[in-house]
């Protein structure tokens, strides 16, 4: 059977860029593969996080990953930190990552714009823990939303690179996958790019959001006037919109908006309106569970417990291996 890896970073709640680009196929993917799904608090560092901090949003995202519907019974569910075998190699990962190939990563350069105060190591070095996150398990499958897609193709790079240095066939390539046919990209309320938690609190919908903050948010999200001409294209925050309403809404709803933009009669009030409740319907199975969840801490240290060793059990192994084909031996 495949195995299958992935995380989100522990930065906080989980939003619907990472439900639906991640933790949607987590949950298809778990009913048909080996599948390991964490935390990733070791990237989480990255942004400085206070130590109360640090473990309430790895609390938080233990509890949506089993309220969005992942099964501890079918998949493996650990805290990234939990596995310190994935930073060993990580280490090992790292000398033969080159300085050109890390600072040339989009991600890295988008980071070095938006917070050029904070240009850690840890940043540039993202790609290589991400390999080793996958590589742990020797996964073929990384269910990821669009964003990723650099990285796996980096992941992919530094796997062949060691096994052609050893000279070996140890690391398998890895792929992004998605049950829809292409990769997800979420937009956000902001008119600009992504949903994304750096990219302010009124630019996405979190799964923990309630039914009142859901509605405000979308109301307030960025559109524009309307339009002049039949069937003119729409403008990025408009087209925006459109597409979260093609991921929460059904497809005559999408076409009876689409129509009404191409012949100028629509009216953005409306249209928001039904995106909010379209969203709120979507979500509503997972926000149900959050409270109970999060209430019950006994199941949820169960959970982890559990998850950290079978997760250990799959990492020590390669690790010894991977020690063995480095040529660390004992005397
Ligand atoms: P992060 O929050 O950066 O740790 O991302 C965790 C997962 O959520 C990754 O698989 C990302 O690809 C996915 N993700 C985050 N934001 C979005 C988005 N706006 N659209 C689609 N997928 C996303």
């Amino acid at each position: 059977m495949e195995t299958v890896v992935s995380g989100i970073r522990s930065t906080g709640k989980l939003h619907l860029g990472n439900y639906y680009g991640a933790v949607q196929n987590f949950v298809k993917m778990q009913h048909e593969y080996n599948c390991y799904f964490f935390i990733a608090d070791y990237h989480s560092l990255t942004t400085h996080p206070t130590p109360d901090d640090l473990h309430g949003n790895v609390k938080q995202v233990l509890i949506e990953y089993l309220a969005a519907g992942i099964d501890p019974e079918k998949a493996t569910i650990y805290v990234q930190s939990d596995v310190p075998q994935i930073a060993e190699l990580y280490l090992f990962l790292n000398m033969n990552a080159y300085m050109g190939e890390l600072e040339r990563s989009t991600s890295f350069k988008d980071k070095v714009r938006s917070q050029p105060d904070n240009v850690n190591a840890g940043l540039l070095t993202y790609p290589v823990l991400m390999a080793a996150d996958i590589l742990i398990h020797k996964a073929t499958k990384v269910p990821v939303g669009k964003d990723q897609e650099q990285h796996l193709e980096m992941a992919r790079t530094f796997g062949n690179r060691f096994n052609r240095l050893y000279n070996t066939e140890y690391f398998p390539e890895s792929f992004a996958f998605s049950f829809s046919d292409k990769l997800v990209k979420v937009p956000g309320l902001d008119g600009k790019g992504k949903m994304g938690k750096s990219e302010g609190e009124a630019n996405a919908v979190y799964l923990s959001d309630s039914v009142e903050v859901i509605r405000k948010k979308v109301m307030r999200a960025v559109s524009d006037s309307g339009p002049t001409e039949e069937n003119q294209p729409k403008p990025e925050p408009i087209q925006n919109l459109f597409d979260l309403m093609k991921i929460v809404s059904s497809t005559d709803t999408y076409t009876h908006f689409d129509e009404l933009y191409n012949k100028c009669q629509i009216r953005y009030g409306d249209f928001k309106k039904q995106l909010a409740e379209d969203m709120i319907i979507a979500t509503e199975p997972v926000r149900e569970k959050i409270n109970a969840i999060a209430a019950d801490t006994e199941y949820l240290s169960k959970v982890a417990k559990i998850g950290a060793e079978k997760a250990r059990e799959s990492a020590s192994k390669t690790i010894r291996e991977v020690r063995e084909i480095i040529g660390f031996r004992s005397f």
